[in-house]
Protein backbone atom coordinates (compact mmCIF):
# COMPACT_ATOMS: atom_id res chain seq x y z
CA UNK A 1 0.00 0.00 0.00
CA UNK A 2 1.60 3.08 -0.69
CA UNK A 3 0.52 6.15 1.86
CA UNK A 4 0.21 8.57 -0.94
CA UNK A 5 -2.72 6.75 -2.15
CA UNK A 6 -4.84 6.63 1.42
CA UNK A 7 -7.09 8.88 2.29
CA UNK A 8 -6.11 8.12 5.94
CA UNK A 9 -3.81 11.04 7.98
CA UNK A 10 -2.14 10.58 11.33
CA UNK A 11 -3.32 12.88 13.30
CA UNK A 12 -1.11 15.38 15.79
CA UNK A 13 -4.17 14.93 18.86
CA UNK A 14 -6.91 12.36 19.37
CA UNK A 15 -10.55 13.34 20.63
CA UNK A 16 -10.56 14.92 23.40
CA UNK A 17 -12.98 12.56 25.37
CA UNK A 18 -10.65 9.62 23.91
CA UNK A 19 -9.00 8.81 27.47
CA UNK A 20 -7.83 5.66 26.96
CA UNK A 21 -4.39 4.80 25.45
CA UNK A 22 -4.76 2.37 22.69
CA UNK A 23 -8.33 4.85 22.09
CA UNK A 24 -5.98 7.56 21.26
CA UNK A 25 -3.20 5.45 19.92
CA UNK A 26 -5.18 3.94 17.15
CA UNK A 27 -7.22 6.92 16.44
CA UNK A 28 -4.45 9.30 15.79
CA UNK A 29 -2.27 6.42 13.76
CA UNK A 30 -5.31 5.81 11.65
CA UNK A 31 -6.36 2.74 12.23
CA UNK A 32 -9.67 4.09 14.06
CA UNK A 33 -12.39 7.04 13.73
CA UNK A 34 -14.70 7.06 16.61
CA UNK A 35 -18.43 8.08 16.08
CA UNK A 36 -19.44 8.13 20.39
CA UNK A 37 -18.61 6.59 23.32
CA UNK A 38 -17.84 2.97 22.69
CA UNK A 39 -18.58 3.30 18.98
CA UNK A 40 -16.00 3.50 16.16
CA UNK A 41 -14.85 2.57 12.73
CA UNK A 42 -12.25 0.86 11.36
CA UNK A 43 -10.23 2.44 8.46
CA UNK A 44 -7.90 0.50 6.23
CA UNK A 45 -5.00 -0.33 8.63
CA UNK A 46 -7.42 -0.87 11.79
CA UNK A 47 -9.74 -3.46 8.67
CA UNK A 48 -6.32 -5.19 8.59
CA UNK A 49 -5.65 -5.87 11.88
CA UNK A 50 -8.76 -7.36 12.30
CA UNK A 51 -8.14 -9.09 9.33
CA UNK A 52 -4.98 -10.75 10.61
CA UNK A 53 -6.61 -11.51 14.01
CA UNK A 54 -9.53 -13.16 12.37
CA UNK A 55 -7.76 -15.26 10.02
CA UNK A 56 -5.46 -16.42 13.07
CA UNK A 57 -8.66 -17.86 14.98
CA UNK A 58 -10.38 -19.15 11.78
CA UNK A 59 -7.49 -21.37 11.31
CA UNK A 60 -6.94 -22.31 14.56
CA UNK A 61 -10.63 -23.32 14.89
CA UNK A 62 -10.70 -24.78 11.57
CA UNK A 63 -8.21 -27.08 12.42
CA UNK A 64 -10.71 -28.32 15.25
CA UNK A 65 -13.38 -29.27 12.20
CA UNK A 66 -15.15 -26.08 13.19
CA UNK A 67 -17.60 -24.37 10.68
CA UNK A 68 -17.99 -21.03 9.98
CA UNK A 69 -21.13 -19.08 9.28
CA UNK A 70 -22.84 -15.33 10.02
CA UNK A 71 -25.78 -15.15 12.39
CA UNK A 72 -28.46 -11.90 11.80
CA UNK A 73 -28.04 -9.35 14.30
CA UNK A 74 -31.44 -8.54 14.55
CA UNK A 75 -33.13 -10.70 16.75
CA UNK A 76 -36.82 -12.06 17.38
CA UNK A 77 -37.76 -11.39 20.72
CA UNK A 78 -39.50 -15.18 21.08
CA UNK A 79 -36.11 -17.11 21.54
CA UNK A 80 -34.99 -14.82 24.36
CA UNK A 81 -38.60 -14.78 25.97
CA UNK A 82 -38.23 -18.39 26.67
CA UNK A 83 -34.75 -17.93 28.47
CA UNK A 84 -36.11 -14.94 30.37
CA UNK A 85 -33.36 -13.54 28.79
CA UNK A 86 -35.05 -10.62 27.01
CA UNK A 87 -36.18 -8.86 29.94
CA UNK A 88 -33.80 -5.99 30.65
CA UNK A 89 -34.04 -6.65 34.38
CA UNK A 90 -32.34 -9.76 33.57
CA UNK A 91 -29.93 -8.72 30.58
CA UNK A 92 -29.18 -4.97 31.15
CA UNK A 93 -27.49 -4.07 28.29
CA UNK A 94 -30.03 -4.55 25.45
CA UNK A 95 -30.16 -1.93 22.41
CA UNK A 96 -33.78 -2.68 21.04
CA UNK A 97 -35.39 -1.13 18.18
CA UNK A 98 -39.32 -1.48 16.31
CA UNK A 99 -40.50 -3.15 13.39
CA UNK A 100 -42.11 -0.54 11.39
CA UNK A 101 -45.25 -2.85 11.50
CA UNK A 102 -45.40 -2.82 15.13
CA UNK A 103 -43.11 -5.20 17.34
CA UNK A 104 -39.60 -5.35 19.07
CA UNK A 105 -36.43 -6.16 18.23
CA UNK A 106 -33.45 -6.83 19.60
CA UNK A 107 -30.07 -6.59 18.84
CA UNK A 108 -28.35 -9.15 19.63
CA UNK A 109 -25.31 -9.19 22.81
CA UNK A 110 -24.31 -12.59 22.37
CA UNK A 111 -26.03 -15.32 20.11
CA UNK A 112 -26.63 -18.64 22.50
CA UNK A 113 -30.97 -18.09 21.68
CA UNK A 114 -30.92 -17.86 17.55
CA UNK A 115 -28.25 -20.64 17.63
CA UNK A 116 -29.94 -22.91 19.18
CA UNK A 117 -33.06 -22.11 17.51
CA UNK A 118 -31.48 -22.96 14.13
CA UNK A 119 -30.25 -25.58 15.18
CA UNK A 120 -33.50 -27.15 15.88
CA UNK A 121 -33.97 -27.33 12.15
CA UNK A 122 -30.73 -29.20 11.13
CA UNK A 123 -30.25 -31.62 14.40
CA UNK A 124 -32.48 -34.62 14.81
CA UNK A 125 -30.60 -37.71 15.48
CA UNK A 126 -27.26 -38.94 17.76
CA UNK A 127 -26.42 -38.98 13.41
CA UNK A 128 -26.58 -35.10 13.70
CA UNK A 129 -23.77 -34.20 16.28
CA UNK A 130 -21.50 -33.38 17.09
CA UNK A 131 -21.75 -29.74 15.57
CA UNK A 132 -19.28 -26.55 16.21
CA UNK A 133 -20.39 -23.47 14.84
CA UNK A 134 -18.37 -20.36 14.58
CA UNK A 135 -19.23 -16.65 13.63
CA UNK A 136 -17.51 -13.13 13.78
CA UNK A 137 -20.24 -10.88 14.25
CA UNK A 138 -21.30 -7.41 15.66
CA UNK A 139 -22.61 -7.38 18.79
CA UNK A 140 -24.32 -4.75 20.43
CA UNK A 141 -24.20 -3.71 24.50
CA UNK A 142 -25.83 -1.02 25.85
CA UNK A 143 -22.30 -0.93 28.27
CA UNK A 144 -22.98 1.46 30.78
CA UNK A 145 -18.71 2.81 30.84
CA UNK A 146 -17.29 2.82 27.78
CA UNK A 147 -14.40 4.11 28.54
CA UNK A 148 -11.22 1.91 27.39
CA UNK A 149 -11.55 2.46 24.05
CA UNK A 150 -12.19 -0.24 21.76
CA UNK A 151 -11.82 -2.54 24.60
CA UNK A 152 -14.93 -2.05 25.67
CA UNK A 153 -17.16 -1.05 22.98
CA UNK A 154 -21.19 -0.56 22.69
CA UNK A 155 -20.82 -2.40 19.22
CA UNK A 156 -17.85 -4.50 19.03
CA UNK A 157 -16.51 -7.84 17.23
CA UNK A 158 -16.45 -11.11 18.62
CA UNK A 159 -15.89 -14.54 17.58
CA UNK A 160 -18.29 -17.11 19.27
CA UNK A 161 -18.19 -20.57 18.74
CA UNK A 162 -21.23 -22.95 19.84
CA UNK A 163 -20.63 -26.60 20.14
CA UNK A 164 -23.76 -29.53 20.47
CA UNK A 165 -23.33 -32.87 21.51
CA UNK A 166 -25.05 -36.22 22.90
CA UNK A 167 -22.81 -36.44 25.92
CA UNK A 168 -21.01 -34.94 28.34
CA UNK A 169 -17.77 -36.77 28.11
CA UNK A 170 -18.21 -36.01 24.08
CA UNK A 171 -18.56 -31.64 25.44
CA UNK A 172 -15.53 -32.02 27.79
CA UNK A 173 -13.54 -33.69 25.21
CA UNK A 174 -14.35 -30.63 22.41
CA UNK A 175 -13.78 -28.63 25.21
CA UNK A 176 -10.34 -29.56 25.97
CA UNK A 177 -10.19 -29.00 22.39
CA UNK A 178 -11.00 -25.47 22.39
CA UNK A 179 -8.73 -24.95 25.33
CA UNK A 180 -5.69 -26.43 23.21
CA UNK A 181 -6.67 -24.27 20.57
CA UNK A 182 -7.38 -21.35 22.22
CA UNK A 183 -3.68 -21.54 24.02
CA UNK A 184 -2.23 -21.61 20.19
CA UNK A 185 -4.21 -18.47 19.22
CA UNK A 186 -3.15 -16.20 21.79
CA UNK A 187 0.32 -17.47 21.48
CA UNK A 188 0.06 -16.38 17.85
CA UNK A 189 -1.47 -13.09 18.77
CA UNK A 190 1.73 -12.07 20.40
CA UNK A 191 -0.40 -13.09 23.89
CA UNK A 192 1.26 -16.54 24.75
CA UNK A 193 3.46 -15.15 27.73
CA UNK A 194 0.60 -12.60 29.51
CA UNK A 195 -2.24 -14.35 28.63
CA UNK A 196 -4.02 -17.29 31.35
CA UNK A 197 -6.64 -19.19 31.66
CA UNK A 198 -8.59 -18.28 34.57
CA UNK A 199 -10.77 -19.85 36.91
CA UNK A 200 -13.91 -17.39 36.78
CA UNK A 201 -18.06 -18.02 37.83
CA UNK A 202 -20.95 -18.82 35.83
CA UNK A 203 -19.90 -22.35 34.73
CA UNK A 204 -23.21 -24.38 34.87
CA UNK A 205 -22.36 -28.14 35.74
CA UNK A 206 -18.44 -27.67 35.78
CA UNK A 207 -19.32 -24.37 38.57
CA UNK A 208 -16.68 -22.56 37.45
CA UNK A 209 -16.33 -21.15 33.51
CA UNK A 210 -12.75 -20.13 32.21
CA UNK A 211 -11.83 -16.65 30.80
CA UNK A 212 -8.91 -16.17 29.72
CA UNK A 213 -6.95 -13.33 30.73
CA UNK A 214 -4.42 -11.33 29.79
CA UNK A 215 -2.34 -8.84 32.26
CA UNK A 216 -2.46 -5.03 31.25
CA UNK A 217 -2.62 -2.55 34.53
CA UNK A 218 -5.62 -0.87 32.65
CA UNK A 219 -7.33 -4.17 32.45
CA UNK A 220 -10.81 -3.71 34.12
CA UNK A 221 -10.37 -6.88 36.36
CA UNK A 222 -8.52 -8.60 38.72
CA UNK A 223 -6.87 -11.91 38.67
CA UNK A 224 -4.57 -13.93 41.51
CA UNK A 225 -1.87 -16.24 40.24
CA UNK A 226 0.28 -18.46 41.89
CA UNK A 227 3.94 -18.93 41.62
CA UNK A 228 4.33 -20.74 38.55
CA UNK A 229 0.85 -18.89 37.19
CA UNK A 230 -0.39 -22.59 37.23
CA UNK A 231 -3.32 -21.37 38.74
CA UNK A 232 -5.24 -18.56 38.35
CA UNK A 233 -8.72 -17.17 39.46
CA UNK A 234 -10.85 -14.03 38.70
CA UNK A 235 -11.16 -11.78 41.78
CA UNK A 236 -14.78 -12.90 41.86
CA UNK A 237 -13.92 -16.41 42.83
CA UNK A 238 -10.91 -15.86 44.79
CA UNK A 239 -12.14 -17.16 48.21
CA UNK A 240 -11.60 -19.16 51.27
CA UNK A 241 -14.03 -21.55 50.33
CA UNK A 242 -12.74 -21.98 46.40
CA UNK A 243 -9.64 -22.05 47.35
CA UNK A 244 -9.49 -24.81 50.11
CA UNK A 245 -11.01 -27.12 47.09
CA UNK A 246 -7.97 -26.47 45.42
CA UNK A 247 -5.72 -27.29 48.55
CA UNK A 248 -3.98 -23.42 48.31
CA UNK A 249 -4.46 -20.93 50.50
CA UNK A 250 -4.81 -16.73 50.07
CA UNK A 251 -0.74 -16.12 50.97
CA UNK A 252 0.25 -18.27 47.70
CA UNK A 253 -1.48 -15.78 45.31
CA UNK A 254 -0.28 -12.16 43.59
CA UNK A 255 -3.05 -10.19 42.08
CA UNK A 256 -2.84 -8.34 39.38
CA UNK A 257 -4.73 -6.53 36.70
CA UNK A 258 -6.05 -7.88 33.67
CA UNK A 259 -8.09 -7.62 30.66
CA UNK A 260 -10.69 -10.72 29.41
CA UNK A 261 -9.83 -11.77 26.37
CA UNK A 262 -11.78 -14.99 25.48
CA UNK A 263 -14.29 -16.94 27.88
CA UNK A 264 -15.40 -20.39 27.23
CA UNK A 265 -18.60 -22.38 29.42
CA UNK A 266 -20.24 -25.65 29.44
CA UNK A 267 -23.55 -24.96 29.29
CA UNK A 268 -25.12 -28.25 29.44
CA UNK A 269 -28.84 -27.74 28.98
CA UNK A 270 -28.93 -23.90 29.78
CA UNK A 271 -30.35 -22.90 26.54
CA UNK A 272 -31.31 -26.11 25.00
CA UNK A 273 -34.02 -27.20 27.33
CA UNK A 274 -35.55 -23.90 27.27
CA UNK A 275 -35.10 -24.00 23.52
CA UNK A 276 -36.24 -27.54 23.13
CA UNK A 277 -33.24 -28.93 21.23
CA UNK A 278 -33.54 -32.20 21.09
CA UNK A 279 -31.75 -35.22 19.46
CA UNK A 280 -33.13 -39.20 19.45
CA UNK A 281 -30.66 -41.84 20.55
CA UNK A 282 -29.90 -45.25 19.15
CA UNK A 283 -32.98 -46.11 21.07
CA UNK A 284 -35.32 -43.97 19.67
CA UNK A 285 -35.41 -41.48 23.17
CA UNK A 286 -35.18 -38.18 22.83
CA UNK A 287 -32.27 -36.77 24.52
CA UNK A 288 -31.39 -33.01 25.22
CA UNK A 289 -28.72 -31.68 23.93
CA UNK A 290 -25.68 -30.97 25.70
CA UNK A 291 -24.12 -27.10 24.59
CA UNK A 292 -20.80 -25.41 24.89
CA UNK A 293 -19.91 -21.58 23.85
CA UNK A 294 -16.48 -20.18 23.36
CA UNK A 295 -16.25 -16.34 23.10
CA UNK A 296 -12.73 -14.28 22.39
CA UNK A 297 -13.54 -10.50 21.86
CA UNK A 298 -11.63 -9.81 18.71
CA UNK A 299 -11.89 -5.71 18.48
CA UNK A 300 -10.77 -6.22 22.33
CA UNK A 301 -7.71 -8.26 21.20
CA UNK A 302 -6.76 -5.32 19.47
CA UNK A 303 -6.89 -2.60 22.03
CA UNK A 304 -5.53 -5.20 24.53
CA UNK A 305 -2.41 -5.82 21.87
CA UNK A 306 -2.30 -2.00 21.06
CA UNK A 307 -2.15 -1.12 24.99
CA UNK A 308 -0.04 -3.76 25.83
CA UNK A 309 3.23 -3.23 23.51
CA UNK A 310 2.73 0.42 22.85
CA UNK A 311 6.08 3.08 23.95
CA UNK A 312 5.81 6.55 23.93
CA UNK A 313 6.58 6.86 19.94
CA UNK A 314 3.47 4.84 19.28
CA UNK A 315 2.18 1.64 18.66
CA UNK A 316 4.18 -1.94 18.36
CA UNK A 317 2.98 -4.40 16.44
CA UNK A 318 3.70 -8.05 16.76
CA UNK A 319 4.15 -9.01 13.68
CA UNK A 320 1.19 -11.61 13.42
CA UNK A 321 -0.92 -8.96 13.97
CA UNK A 322 0.42 -5.49 11.93
CA UNK A 323 -1.40 -4.36 8.72
CA UNK A 324 1.99 -4.66 7.14
CA UNK A 325 5.35 -6.17 7.65
CA UNK A 326 7.62 -3.35 6.09
CA UNK A 327 7.51 0.64 6.44
CA UNK A 328 9.46 1.44 3.31
CA UNK A 329 11.11 5.28 3.11
CA UNK A 330 12.99 6.23 0.64
CA UNK A 331 15.28 9.62 0.84
CA UNK A 332 17.19 11.67 -1.69
CA UNK A 333 16.19 10.85 -6.05
CA UNK A 334 18.48 7.44 -5.78
CA UNK A 335 16.63 5.94 -2.95
CA UNK A 336 13.69 6.81 -4.20
CA UNK A 337 14.26 4.87 -6.86
CA UNK A 338 15.53 2.10 -5.36
CA UNK A 339 12.71 2.24 -2.84
CA UNK A 340 10.19 1.98 -5.87
CA UNK A 341 12.50 -1.01 -7.34
CA UNK A 342 12.01 -3.25 -3.39
CA UNK A 343 7.89 -2.52 -3.53
CA UNK A 344 6.98 -3.78 -6.62
CA UNK A 345 5.63 -6.75 -6.15
CA UNK A 346 5.56 -6.80 -2.37
CA UNK A 347 2.34 -4.18 -2.23
CA UNK A 348 0.69 -6.54 0.24
CA UNK A 349 3.83 -6.31 2.72
CA UNK A 350 5.21 -2.75 2.57
CA UNK A 351 3.42 -0.03 3.06
CA UNK A 352 5.38 2.62 1.08
CA UNK A 353 5.93 6.38 2.57
CA UNK A 354 6.05 7.84 -1.13
CA UNK A 355 4.34 11.03 0.60
CA UNK A 356 6.09 14.12 -0.41
CA UNK A 357 7.30 14.55 3.17
CA UNK A 358 10.42 15.02 5.37
CA UNK A 359 12.53 12.41 6.82
CA UNK A 360 11.97 12.92 9.81
CA UNK A 361 8.11 13.43 9.57
CA UNK A 362 8.23 9.96 7.71
CA UNK A 363 9.81 8.18 10.81
CA UNK A 364 7.68 9.86 13.25
CA UNK A 365 4.73 8.38 11.73
CA UNK A 366 6.71 4.80 10.82
CA UNK A 367 7.00 4.40 14.80
CA UNK A 368 3.14 5.96 15.43
CA UNK A 369 1.92 2.96 13.30
CA UNK A 370 3.89 0.50 14.81
CA UNK A 371 4.67 -1.71 11.57
CA UNK A 372 7.59 -3.96 13.19
CA UNK A 373 9.98 -3.41 10.29
CA UNK A 374 11.20 0.18 9.39
CA UNK A 375 13.08 0.07 5.83
CA UNK A 376 15.33 3.23 4.99
CA UNK A 377 17.32 3.34 1.52
CA UNK A 378 19.15 7.00 1.01
CA UNK A 379 22.01 7.45 -1.07
CA UNK A 380 24.32 6.91 2.01
CA UNK A 381 23.35 3.12 2.26
CA UNK A 382 23.56 3.06 -1.06
CA UNK A 383 26.66 3.80 -1.44
CA UNK A 384 27.70 0.31 0.15
CA UNK A 385 24.56 -0.97 -1.88
CA UNK A 386 22.89 -1.64 1.72
CA UNK A 387 19.49 -1.12 3.00
CA UNK A 388 18.51 -0.39 7.11
CA UNK A 389 16.32 -2.39 8.18
CA UNK A 390 14.83 -0.97 11.90
CA UNK A 391 13.12 -3.27 14.17
CA UNK A 392 10.55 -1.53 15.57
CA UNK A 393 10.47 -3.13 19.12
CA UNK A 394 13.89 -3.59 19.77
CA UNK A 395 15.14 -0.66 18.05
CA UNK A 396 18.09 -3.42 16.77
CA UNK A 397 19.50 -2.04 12.86
CA UNK A 398 20.45 -4.18 10.28
CA UNK A 399 21.95 -3.34 7.12
CA UNK A 400 21.18 -5.71 4.34
CA UNK A 401 23.16 -6.24 1.10
CA UNK A 402 20.69 -4.58 -1.37
CA UNK A 403 20.65 -7.74 -3.54
CA UNK A 404 19.88 -9.87 -1.02
CA UNK A 405 16.34 -7.70 0.07
CA UNK A 406 14.12 -8.73 1.79
CA UNK A 407 14.74 -12.54 1.60
CA UNK A 408 13.90 -13.52 5.12
P1 LIG B 1 -16.92 -8.44 30.31
O1 LIG B 1 -16.85 -9.26 31.58
O2 LIG B 1 -15.60 -7.84 29.91
O3 LIG B 1 -18.03 -7.47 30.29
P2 LIG B 1 -18.37 -10.65 29.23
O4 LIG B 1 -17.99 -11.63 30.26
O5 LIG B 1 -19.71 -10.03 29.30
O6 LIG B 1 -17.25 -9.47 29.16
P3 LIG B 1 -18.77 -12.48 27.00
O7 LIG B 1 -20.21 -12.32 26.92
O8 LIG B 1 -18.24 -13.75 27.52
O9 LIG B 1 -18.13 -11.22 27.77
O10 LIG B 1 -18.15 -12.18 25.58
C1 LIG B 1 -17.04 -12.88 25.02
C2 LIG B 1 -15.83 -11.96 24.85
O11 LIG B 1 -16.21 -10.75 24.15
C3 LIG B 1 -15.25 -11.46 26.15
O12 LIG B 1 -14.36 -12.40 26.69
C4 LIG B 1 -14.55 -10.18 25.73
O13 LIG B 1 -13.25 -10.48 25.22
C5 LIG B 1 -15.40 -9.67 24.60
N1 LIG B 1 -16.27 -8.56 25.03
C6 LIG B 1 -17.32 -8.61 25.90
N2 LIG B 1 -17.89 -7.41 26.03
C7 LIG B 1 -17.19 -6.57 25.21
C8 LIG B 1 -17.30 -5.19 24.89
N3 LIG B 1 -18.25 -4.43 25.41
N4 LIG B 1 -16.42 -4.66 24.01
C9 LIG B 1 -15.45 -5.42 23.45
N5 LIG B 1 -15.31 -6.73 23.71
C10 LIG B 1 -16.14 -7.30 24.57
MG1 LIG C 1 -16.74 -11.48 31.92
Amino acid sequence: MRLSKTFIKTLREAPKDEIARNGALLTRAGYIHKELAGIYDYLPLGVLVLEKIKNIIREELNAIDCEEVQMSALQNPELWEATGRFSDQEVDIWFKTELASGGLLGLAPTHEEPMVNMMKTYLSSYKDLPVYVYQFQTKFRNEMRAKSGVMRGREFLMKDLYSFHASEADLDDFYSKVETAYAKIFERLGLGDSTYETFASGGIFSKFSHEYQTILPVGEDTIYYNKDKSLVFNKEVFNDEVLSEFGVSKADFEGAKAAEVGNIFKLKFKYTEPLGLKYTDESNNAQMVYMGCYGIGVSRVMGVVAEKFADEKGLVWPEAVAPFKYYLVGIGDEGTKAAEKLYLGRENEILFDDRDARPGEKFADADLLGIPYRIVISDKTLKDSKIEITNRATGEIKLVDIEKGLTD
